[in-house]
């Protein structure tokens, strides 16, 4: 089963990933994630994506696919959350399942609008080493600075300046918006109104999973 996340940054797929992969025993598969650890171990993948991922662009097509083609079986349960992120991506996600005779299960799309996902963005902080998710403003950490689930340095992103925000946003817009289009008329798609409080998302996602669950 293989269930794909899309959304703005700061809709809350990371976030929802999360709960979801606990709650229905998927592997979260999140490319962010991935990079944001292999640029802290310096290792070649991390040097490779930095520049890209520090200034808000995408990573080249060629480096994630190989990198998700080595991390994703298609027999297993995977949530994936930022990927694919273009056509050419999907197209390569596609042709990766096609091998096992597999298909995409369900692709919901986190709506939200603009202007609500910058001041997410301005307001998120992560765990530099866990990658827990916090709100400055409505969720912090009990103690200032300081992960509640592992004691690590809670941080803002690099790319969560306004700025970088608001061109993370274009290059959505540009790149991932005609895969949306390209997903919406199919029977897998569905939408989520992601500017309602995170348990509602979560409840009107688990229910997508669970039609689809069923239907397998
Ligand atoms: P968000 O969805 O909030 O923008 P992510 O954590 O998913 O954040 O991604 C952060 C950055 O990692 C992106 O801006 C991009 O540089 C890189 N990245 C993640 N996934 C992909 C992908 N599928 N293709 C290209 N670049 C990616």
């Amino acid at each position: 089963m293989i269930i794909i996340l899309l959304g703005a940054p700061g809709s809350g797929k990371g976030t929802q990933s999360k709960r979801l992969a606990d709650r229905y025993g998927y592997q979260h598969l999140a490319t962010g994630d991935i990079f944001r650890a292999e640029i802290a171990k310096k290792t070649t993948l991390g040097l490779k994506a930095q520049d890209y991922v520090k200034n808000g662009k995408l990573v080249p097509d060629a480096i994630v696919t190989e990198m998700v083609a080595g991390r994703i079986d298609a027999k297993g349960k995977f949530l994936l959350d930022g990927f694919p992120r273009n056509l050419e991506q999907a197209q390569a996600l596609d042709s990766m399942l096609k091998k096992d005779g597999v298909t995409v299960s369900l692709v919901c799309l986190l709506a939200l609008d603009s202007a609500e996902a910058i001041r997410r963005m301005s307001a998120r902080r992560i765990c530099s080493q866990c990658g827990a998710v916090y709100n400055a403003a409505t969720a912090p950490p009990a103690k200032d600075g300081v992960c509640d689930a592992c004691g690590g340095a809670v941080v803002q992103r690099e790319d969560d300046t306004e700025a970088t925000a608001k061109k993370r946003l274009m290059v959505f817009d540009d790149l991932t918006q005609p895969l949306v289009a390209y997903y919406r008329g199919e029977q897998i798609f569905e939408e989520v109104d992601a500017n309602q409080a995170p348990e509602k998302v979560e409840a009107a996602l688990a229910a997508f999973i669970e039609a689809v669950g069923a239907k397998s």
